[in-house]
């Protein structure tokens, strides 16, 4: 066969030998066996049961087993800029990275702001990509901020979150209504945490690093005061909705949202701020959970392993939206997964052409690809010791699924989709181009990283085979 296969009909399947490791759900199982039956999983077989004889059967022997990895958070740039990437090349990233699900920003051109756009999207996916890929529609018309779309029509047409990624919903008024639209139909308004009249759209963070290259800088305010702004408005709808509206919304939803417990699914006018990047969003963050407001983080896996010293060796390729910062930041993003103030780890893979990248720091576009190293580098903090398996893994699958409210992924559970990442931690290896990704804008190429994705799965079917070719 081939590297790569589109997913096709439910398959059997019995994944054998490897760790079967899902932490969110007490699964740590070394030489078992994932027995997935009609694309579902059917049970664990632990080491020394007798497996079944007649199911095809892959050899996982020496690696892990996880359930496929979800990402909340990538672009693909498709329709409208597939020089960069489109639906095929980074859906092919995606599973070459353990991805199994992921989702698509709807800063394309035109953005996915109506139903029928949604519907056009949702079918594309299906005809063309190799994984799972769900539509992220526009919270404004256009994105541009000011008017509010049919959120219940497009989350009827398929929209499974909300956000204007990229910029901010920063009118108050238009962030509200959005928030009180999405509690009204279950759905999580995302939100890219900046306010461009403090950051300036500077190239890098506020910081020595970017005091000795001379650039003009983003302070921390510009992604906490939006931050804020959001948190207060999910507090202030979430509470109107639990006074007035039906048991089951709005802050009936702060019982499951006390901090570390995770995430309340399809509870009340939630929040979920996309990509944070400094000590002080995490602080405000742990303080509305503590407060049961109904607010969910992401973080992503650069955000996790770099500093703005990043920069001085990579240049604009490690030039992003919000900007790296300081080790104090870094320290604090870690921290907060470990405590499960932060719930999901997401990519926010965003590819731009080596020509636009080669631009020089100030011109250059915001965005780093990140789909096929990012395994890898959640590993390697494991390896260091500043972030364990345990507190990361469900980051990237069972907790990230609780935010978009999916209920039969991210678990290698019985009954849950049969969507696994089998991950060898033994081969060592160097970033490099080319990637299955249309783009090489990687904060990590160059880089030795150890361990890599040895076969991806959904619906039990094997949708990449790093073997195979
Ligand atoms: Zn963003």
């Amino acid at each position: 066969m081939s590297r790569f296969q589109r997913p096709q009909l439910p398959q059997d399947i019995l994944i054998a030998g490897g760790h079967v490791f899902d932490p969110a759900s007490g699964v740590d199982e070394p030489g078992a066996a994932v027995w997935v039956q009609n694309g579902r999983i059917r049970e664990i077989l632990p080491a020394g049961t007798p497996w079944p004889e007649t199911v095809p059967r892959f050899d996982a022997a020496g690696c892990f087993v996880f359930p496929g990895l979800i990402d909340l958070h990538v672009h693909l740039r498709d329709p409208g800029l597939t020089s960069s990437e489109d639906l095929a090349s980074g859906t092919r990233a995606a599973v070459a990275g353990g991805f199994t699900s992921v989702c698509a920003m709807p800063n394309t051109t035109p953005p996915p702001d109506d139903p029928e756009r949604i519907r056009e999207q949702v079918r594309r996916f299906s005809e063309l990509a190799y994984c799972r890929v769900h539509c992220v529609a526009a919270a404004t018309v256009g994105r541009a901020g000011r008017e509010v779309v049919d959120v219940a029509a497009c989350r009827a047409a398929g929209a499974v979150a909300f956000s204007d990624d990229g910029d901010a919903v920063a009118d108050p008024l238009i962030l509200r209504e959005a928030l009180e639209r999405c509690r009204d139909c279950g759905s999580v308004l995302s939100d890219h945490c900046e306010r461009p009249e403090l950051s300036g759209k500077h190239p890098m963070a506020c910081g020595p690093v970017q005091e000795e290259l001379g650039y003009a800088g983003q302070p921390w305010t510009a992604e906490t005061l939006q931050l804020a702004q959001g948190i207060l408005l999910a507090a202030g709808s979430g509470m109107a909705a639990g006074s007035g509206m039906a048991a089951g919304s709005g802050m009936a939803a702060g019982s499951g949202m006390a901090a570390g417990s995770g995430v309340a699914a399809g509870s009340g006018a939630r929040y979920h701020a996309q990509h944070l990047s400094s000590r002080h969003s995490v602080e405000l963050v742990k303080w509305a959970l503590e407060r049961g407001y109904p607010v969910t983080a992401e973080v992503t896996v650069h955000h996790l392993a770099l500093t703005a010293e990043a920069v001085k060796k990579h240049g604009s390729n490690a030039k992003c939206a919000p900007p790296l910062r300081d080790e104090d930041d870094r320290k604090a993003l870690l921290d907060a997964v470990k405590k499960g103030w932060i719930q999901a780890i997401v990519t926010d893979h965003a590819p731009h052409p080596v020509e636009r990248k080669a631009a020089g720091l100030n011109e250059a576009p915001f965005g780093v690809i990140g789909l096929e190293t990012a395994m890898a580098v959640i590993f390697d903090l494991d390896r260091r010791g500043e972030l364990p398996l345990k507190n990361s893994l469900p980051a990237l699958t069972a907790s990230a699924a609780e935010v978009v409210g999916w209920t039969d992924r991210g678990r290698l559970l019985s009954g849950f989709c049969g969507d696994l990442t089998v991950f060898d931690p033994r081969p060592s290896w160097t970033v490099a181009a080319p990637f299955h990704s249309k783009s090489q804008n990687s904060p990590f190429l160059g880089e030795t990283l150890r361990g890599r994705v040895r076969a991806t799965f959904v619906n039990g079917c094997c949708v990449y085979d790093a073997s195979a070719d």
